[in-house]
């Protein structure tokens, strides 16, 4: 038998879960796209995505993916035959390069592996080793979503001050804002990437782009910018159909109003302590489980996100345990990603659990305890007892 029916949760890093809120926002008639609320309602969410990401600079929204806003950020930055270094902790940082060549730009890996974050020293060797500025941008990614690793963007800019770097920091934070603290404008990125369905609490559909002056200057010497791309007409338009360079995205916008309303009410500062919070129990879970068996989080203490936590059961159970989770319980774990190659036996090593944007502390004390009983289920030796850790970290810290 199972214990399914009810509440079902997708535990995975994106989409996220939807609140009802945002749901019965967008659950609406086609509003008017030439004039009334929601053409006067644009330009202040706007406002409230730049405060989100800590900008005064630009914003521009796009209807599309975490795919799109990669492109959008080069196309608007860099010419074909400019070089770009990846510092890569996954395969998001790999993502986002191959986006890269596929333009034509010279792209450079600096390679940091699965298990380790971007270290800003071997970053600011390999710039100041540029001396001829060869480099135009570093694409850091915040947290790459497929290891859980989050690296520190400070100490990456810090490289490039070190460095006497005049290269641009793109920064994609698809799977941190609205999770982990990031503040573009004084952590001095110069382009921060998002999407609507991680930390923002939305369908997908949505992708953001900040940038700064410095970042739109760089677009003066380019030749061509293609015009769905442009970032310039989405930031500074002159009729209203120019924010979205075609059809407003209309029930996503009401969607994506109400989830900055949300965000807002409990301030940011208010947002980020709630996912460290929820991050720190559910890694006393699975520290506790791990310390008695094979199940270890993959990335290293001390740069761990905040909104997603990859696992390495250290046998092929983690299919069986994701399986068991789903079909018993309701509960949907996420799949492990670019830890393994599909179709060997050590893809079924890996899963991860997404904890972004609408989580709570019943929501991650209930995903925890039904891991605790899927582990015992399909027999994956751990130490019993998990569950107990993060409750009594929630209890202590709260
Ligand atoms: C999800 C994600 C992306 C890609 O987003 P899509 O919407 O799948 O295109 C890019 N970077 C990071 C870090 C992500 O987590």
């Amino acid at each position: 038998m199972s214990v399914s029916t009810g509440l079902s949760y997708l535990a995975i890093p994106g989409p996220s879960v939807v609140p009802d809120r945002v749901l019965r926002a967008m659950h609406r008639a086609s509003p008017n796209i030439y004039e009334g609320e929601l053409v006067e309602m644009v330009p202040g969410l706007i406002e409230g995505l730049k405060r989100v990401a800590g900008t005064q600079h630009h914003g521009a929204i796009y209807i599309t993916n975490g795919h799109g806003t990669w492109e959008a950020s080069l196309i608007n930055t860099l010419a074909p035959g400019d070089k770009v270094l990846v510092p890569a902790t996954g395969s998001f940082a790999h993502g986002w390069a191959g986006i890269a060549r596929s333009l034509g730009i010279e792209v450079e890996i600096l390679e940091f592996g699965k298990r380790a974050p971007v270290d800003p020293a071997a970053l600011q060797a390999r710039l100041a080793a540029d001396s001829a500025h060869d480099i135009k941008a570093v694409l850091a990614v915040h947290t790459d979503t497929s290891t859980g690793i989050r690296s520190d963007i400070p100490a990456i800019r810090g490289a490039m001050d070190a460095a006497g770097h005049p290269a641009l920091l793109m920064a994609d934070c698809m799977a941190s804002l609205g999770c982990d603290r990031f503040e573009m404008d004084a952590w001095g990125v110069d382009v921060t990437i998002a999407g609507s369905q991680k930390g923002l609490m939305m369908t997908p559909g949505l992708g953001f782009v900040f940038f700064n002056d410095k970042a739109d200057g760089a677009r003066d010497r380019l030749e061509r910018v293609t015009n769905y791309w442009d970032w310039r007409p989405r930031t500074n338009p002159d009729v209203f159909y120019h924010y979205f360079s075609g059809t407003a995205p209309t029930q996503h916008l009401y969607g994506l109003a109400e989830a900055l309303a949300m965000i807002e009410a409990e301030t940011l500062e208010g947002v980020w302590a709630r996912h460290g919070a929820l991050a720190q129990a559910i890694w006393a879970a699975f520290d506790h489980w791990g310390s008695a068996g094979p199940l270890e989080i993959n990335a290293p203490r001390g740069h761990r996100s905040h909104s997603v936590t990859a696992l390495n059961a250290g046998s092929d159970k983690a299919t069986a345990l994701r399986k068991w989770c789903e079909a018993k319980a309701g509960l949907t774990l996420g799949i492990g990603l670019g830890m393994a190659e599909a179709g060997t036996p050590e893809w079924h090593h890996h899963f991860r659990l997404g904890h972004m944007g609408h989580v709570n502390g019943h929501m991650i004390l209930g995903a925890l305890a039904t891991i605790e009983a899927g582990l015992k289920a399909v027999d994956l030796p751990h130490a019993p007892g998990g569950v107990v850790k993060a409750a009594e970290h929630l209890a202590d810290a709260l």
